[in-house]
């Protein structure tokens, strides 16, 4: 299958969603298309998947993997958020986390772990979302292949549009295996954070320091 000769449905960067989410027929023939790329990449490899028992399925299982999990969140819709009425007008900041976070470097294709945390000071006019969502969400942004510092946006970007708050934080810190399993092999303790805010979180120094307090102690459960 040659995706440039249909010149449709193609994003203009990894880390992005297509315009259309592909549906059953289409999700079919990307994984049968993909294994067989596998197949010649272990060709290239001398890994010989005809007789290595070991490996024999791995190429079929390595396409549905990509296509189904690793990189679900380019070829499905968003999560679907329940809003609520904000009835109380409640407006302090909320924090949520840890958020477990699992994707994908596109530098590497190495796996990329870690925590998100989220803090929003919602605007007593505005929407209210379940909990839940904000880990699918940043499950359905993860699942690409990411850029810490674009992931972090995107969940961000997404919620402000969806719910118009006063303010947003989210902050990411993760393990990037593309620099603990090689390269310079660093410890695994070795990570990556990085925090963007918006709105009101983003002018006020006291909202700011509150978001990364309550992070610190969030975190405190989280340490490995
Ligand atoms: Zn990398």
């Amino acid at each position: 299958m040659n995706f440039h000769s249909t010149g449709l449905n193609l994003s203009r960067l990894c880390n992005e969603a297509l315009d259309q989410p592909i549906d059953e027929a289409e999700r079919e023939t990307m994984i049968a298309a993909a294994a067989s790329k596998v197949e010649e990449l272990f060709d290239i490899l001398r890994i010989d998947h005809r007789n290595d028992h070991n490996t024999r399925d791995t190429p079929q299982r390595v396409a549905k993997m990509y296509v189904e999990e690793i990189l679900q969140g380019r070829y499905t819709a968003p999560p679907r958020i329940t809003e609520f009425d904000n009835v109380r007008s409640y407006d302090q900041l909320i924090v949520t986390g840890p958020i477990e976070l699992r994707s994908m470097c596109a530098h590497h294709l190495m796996p990329i772990y870690g925590y998100a945390y989220i803090g929003i000071l919602p605007s007593a006019e505005g929407k209210i979302i379940g909990l839940s969502k904000y880990d699918r969400i940043v499950d359905y942004f993860a699942s690409r292949l990411q850029i810490q510092e674009e992931l972090v946006k995107q969940i961000g970007d997404y919620i402000v549009d969806m719910t118009k708050p006063r303010g947003l934080a989210v902050r990411i810190s993760a393990v990037h295996m593309c620099k603990t399993q090689r390269g310079v092999r660093s410890s695994r303790r070795s990570r990556m954070v990085n925090t963007y805010f918006w709105g009101e979180l983003a002018t006020s120094a006291e909202h700011k320091s509150e978001f990364l307090q309550e992070c610190v102690t969030l975190d405190r459960g989280s340490a490995e």
